[in-house]
């Protein structure tokens, strides 16, 4: 068993009183992670309830259009709530039953982990609090609605920049005083230990299923591609590679605007410092007081200014290539894909896949690339209209807000 730490980072630089409920966090990971039922119901839940296994896409279009590698897309985004966030939420929420807690808060910022936390919740009855930043609930009202459709209450959280880091000291804040009864579901692979070993042990489901779709198939992949926010799906999807020389493992940060301070979220690529921020060692966007700094990317769920301790270790190590996408290339790889092979990317999984394009292009037919798409782009609806058909789609909402204003005034006037 490790101690935390992934060469210097990780860790658990926590206030004392946390010490004790991640303590039991730990052994109860441990105890289930060597009980055989636990993983069938883990497994169970996958297949009947998440969708598994996600199918593996031979992008037979893409590949032809791009004339170089054999192009593969793991379309994790067709998991139940439209991202992979649900397979650690659900493996948490089965440890918190175990754990007899009956309570679970999560921090959200795009609202994608607290959408998958509040789905698996309403699934196994569990009480369901979502901590989520003022800013960040007016910019992803659908997924506030959403949560609250399955019955979980969004708390606003009015703290500092009002967006996700300021969600998740207010979940450690209520966790501090609850743990009793209340297990924290963190949403990515990073926090103090043993969330970074836990969450990737839950999304390594990912990573399984393609080493079979691929064997199923006698593709040798050249190189596996994960978008990379907190690094969650990266790491799920990497994991059964991460101890082989082969193939070759690349991450795909946010370049933003472009890389000058606030414009993006590339940490690990060369950008990022050392810090220890929210319980962990790792590299951080920080400016010259070594505050956290702000950070941008058309995709919310790579606006995060830190890393998952194990990601920043193994890109020190050289095992995992880091790379850029910027707003406008995640945008031209949403295209891309939705008119050659019908699938719809996430904004997130699009700078995934713009590197893929660019990797396939430069490589040979005796290469295979295997990109995941880590979620489905129905949610960034808001985002993706408004800059691929502006007009066409201010008018359906002036219209649609105009007759809701009309519902409203007939309510009022009743
Ligand atoms: C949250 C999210 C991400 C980023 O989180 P990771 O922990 O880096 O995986 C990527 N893609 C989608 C679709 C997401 O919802």
């Amino acid at each position: 068993m490790n101690s935390g730490f992934f060469g210097a980072f990780g860790g658990r630089y926590v206030a004392e009183v946390l010490r004790g409920p991640l303590d039991e966090l730990d052994l109860a990971f441990q105890e289930a992670s060597r009980d055989a039922t636990f993983w069938e119901e883990f497994h169970r839940i996958g297949a009947e309830y998440v969708g598994r296994p996600t199918p593996l896409l031979f992008a037979e279009n893409s590949t032809r259009e791009l004339g170089g590698a054999r192009l593969y897309i793991k379309l994790e985004g067709l998991a139940n709530t439209g991202a992979h966030k649900i397979n650690n939420a659900v493996g948490q929420a089965l440890l918190a039953r175990r754990m007899g807690k009956h309570r679970i808060i999560a921090e959200t910022g795009a609202g994608q982990h607290g959408l998958a936390t509040a789905a698996i919740c309403a699934k196994l009855g569990l009480e369901c609090t979502v901590y989520m930043g003022e800013v960040d609930i007016n910019r992803q009202r659908p997924n506030v609605y959403l949560m609250e459709v399955f019955g979980a209450t969004v708390v606003p959280v009015a703290s500092g920049s009002r967006t996700l880091k300021d969600a998740v000291n207010e979940a450690l804040r209520d966790w501090a005083g609850s743990y009793d009864t209340t297990h924290y579901i963190i949403g990515s692979a990073l926090g103090p230990s043993p969330y970074p070993d836990m969450v990737r042990e839950f999304q390594s489901v990912i990573g399984q299923e393609v080493v079979r779709q691929l064997s199923e198939r006698e593709v040798t992949p050249t190189a596996m591609v994960a978008c990379v926010g907190g690094g969650s799906n990266a790491i799920g999807f990497f994991a059964p590679y991460l101890e082989r020389e082969a193939p070759r493992l690349i991450g795909v940060e946010a370049g933003g605007r472009g890389p000058e301070p606030g414009q993006h979220a590339a940490r690990l690529n060369g950008l990022g410092r050392t810090g220890i921020v929210q319980g962990y060692k790792s590299l951080f966007l920080l400016d010259d007081d070594g505050q956290v700094s702000h950070t941008h990317s058309v995709s919310a769920g790579l606006d995060y200014p830190g890393v998952g301790p194990q990601l920043a270790w193994l890109g020190e190590q050289g095992r995992i290539e880091f790379r850029t996408a910027t707003d406008e290339q995640a945008l031209e790889a949403v295209q891309f894909f939705a008119r050659n092979e019908g699938v719809v990317f996430a904004l997130e999984s699009a700078h995934g896949g713009y590197q893929a394009m660019q990797l396939a292009r430069s490589l040979s037919s005796n290469d295979a690339v295997v990109v995941n798409m880590s979620g489905r782009g129905d949610k960034d609806l808001f985002i993706t209209a408004r800059e691929l058909m502006p007009e066409t789609w201010h008018e359906f909402l002036v219209s649609e807000a105009t007759s809701i204003a009309a519902s409203l005034e007939e309510g009022r006037s009743r």
